[in-house]
């Protein structure tokens, strides 16, 4: 199938699947590939364009990532961002070094309107910045259709190569006007149609998956988040019964929420494959008494499920494939989505069961962002309840409840945590808060009710926006309802006294707890 696509080549920077993501926004297709990826196999592609990311080395330092001449040459418009706005010149003859100011945040640039990547943009307009070295001199043949106050070259172009380099960052969302430059670049520059839609995209992986599976047997670990539910339902979709769903509970599930899993993929749901749930809370339980430490935890809860899963696995015998509900962001913090550094160990991602016989993995959703997965998983018909399901960990309420995990505070939480739900429903937040939930403080305090002095846990609310996942805000939720949520909680949660709300952002904390 010849698909219209845009490849960007990962240099290495973190806004690389903003990059892709404001390429799909504009419906042409994209994939991120490794600036190692050779070139020949990046021509067999066939791009319509390609995009070089940012990243955080210096294009004329020795071993720096870097790419061939012939990349520039093959008459395939190319659009360097930051580092790869750098390196183009550099290649190509012009001159980068460590510039006198370093431009951070968001900075003016004034914009050359003849050129396309600008037509319908503001002559000045504020663009974010993040950069040590500078284009001093430009590539031959190369005009500056953009500059700062500190950057004399912001942007430059050789319109007859169709070679683009932009210094500031067009892909976050602090470049007001970033999207229609990457939108000119797309529509103006690489003549793209526009194609590709969350249905097409849905459609072709259900043909792919059919075609790729065969006749054979597919196993997946359903944990009843949108991931693997997404994943597990498009399998479904293309093989039916040829895939078995093995559904751990583990005892730290939301409140209700094995049995809203079974009632969607059990023998009384919608969809016919094989359903196995393990019911395995005591495993887990005595498995995490005592312990309190964080990655502990998490690893205790990942190999036992693994274990169980392999328990399960075995009775099954051997299958052809394993599903894994992998998201793109799961790739990228776990390090293994290109260049970008280790930000930490991924439930979804490495952690694969040792012993189950399978000879290949399928991760159909390895490639979307998080509300793409969602758009899938409405395109497929998912329910909206299951599709805007709250992110919830592979550990957990295991990471929700900090310190040791017992049974009653498992109990604690969830009821707390249904309770912040409710509410937040009832207020009509729960589709413009990106991610809530609460956690369980290992804090016990003093206070007094009915008179009598009480010594019992803070629970803690954690409400986030964000659009990726990637980074997050606290959310502004109106105290009319968190004081509505801390009355109830304190009074209909037994061993809760005090209820706190998390002001932090990601960065500096993660959305989750531990
Ligand atoms: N490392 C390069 C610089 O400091 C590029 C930075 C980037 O891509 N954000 O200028």
């Amino acid at each position: 199938m010849n698909q219209e696509k845009i490849i960007v080549i990962d240099f290495g920077g973190q806004y690389n699947q903003l990059v892709a993501r404001r390429v799909r926004e504009a419906n042409v297709y994209c994939e991120i590939y490794s600036y190692r990826t050779d070139i020949e196999k990046i021509k067999a592609m066939n791009p319509k364009g390609i995009i070089l990311t940012g990243g955080p080395n210096s294009c004329y330092e020795e071993g720096a990532p870097t790419c061939s001449r012939e990349l520039f040459e093959m008459g395939v418009p190319v659009l360097g961002l930051c580092y790869g706005a750098q390196l183009m010149n550099h290649v190509l003859g012009g001159h980068v070094c460590k510039a006198p100011v370093r431009e951070y945040g968001k900075i003016e640039v004034t914009v050359d309107k003849s050129s396309k990547l600008f037509g319908d943009v503001s002559e000045k307009t504020i663009c974010w910045m993040s950069h040590n070295d500078y284009i001093e001199k430009q590539a031959p043949g190369f005009r500056i259709t953009g500059y700062t106050a500190d950057c004399p070259v912001a942007v430059a172009e050789c319109e007859e190569k169709k070679l683009y380099a932009i210094q500031y960052h067009p892909e976050v969302l602090h470049t007001q006007e970033g999207s229609k430059m990457l939108r000119n670049f797309i529509y103006e520059v690489c003549g793209c149609e526009g194609t590709w839609k969350m249905d097409t995209f849905v459609e072709n992986s259900i043909k792919a998956i059919r075609e790729k599976v065969g006749d054979g047997k597919v196993l997946c670990a359903l944990s009843g988040g949108v991931d693997s539910s997404v994943a597990a339902v498009m399998l479904a979709k293309a093989v039916g019964d040829q895939l078995t769903c093995v559904f751990v509970d583990h005892g730290l599930l939301r409140k209700n929420e094995g049995d809203e899993v079974e009632e969607v993929f059990g023998p009384n749901g919608p969809y016919n494959l094989n359903f196995i749930r393990v019911n395995a809370q005591e495993r887990f339980y005595s498995k995490l008494k005592g312990v309190e430490e964080p990655e502990r935890k998490r690893k205790i809860i990942g190999e036992e499920f693994i274990r169980v899963f392999e328990e399960e696995a075995k009775k099954i015998g051997a299958v052809d494939f394993l599903v894994q509900g992998t998201i793109y962001p799961d790739v990228v913090e776990s390090g293994l989505g290109g260049e970008s550094v280790v930000i930490k160990s991924h439930h979804n991602v490495g952690g694969l069961p040792d012993y189950v016989d399978f000879k290949e993995i399928i991760e159909p959703l390895r490639d979307l962002f998080k509300d793409e997965v969602r758009k899938a998983g409405l395109e497929m018909g998912i329910p909206e309840k299951l599709v805007f399901r709250q992110p919830f960990p592979g550990p957990g309420l295991g990471i929700r409840i900090i310190g040791e995990v017992t049974p009653e505070k498992v109990q604690i939480v969830q009821d707390a945590d249904y309770i912040y739900r409710e509410e937040i429903a009832k207020a009509g937040l729960d589709r413009g808060i990106g991610q809530y939930f609460a956690a369980l403080t290992n804090m016990r305090s003093v206070g007094v009710m009915g008179d009598e002095r009480t010594y019992d846990y803070a629970i803690a609310l954690r409400a986030v926006n964000t659009i990726d996942f990637m980074t997050a805000e606290a959310a502004e939720i109106p105290w009319e309802v968190l004081g509505k949520v801390s009355s109830r909680i304190v009074n209909e949660v037994k061993h809760v006294n005090r209820v706190l709300y998390d002001c932090t952002g990601k960065p500096p904390a993660t959305i989750e707890f531990e």
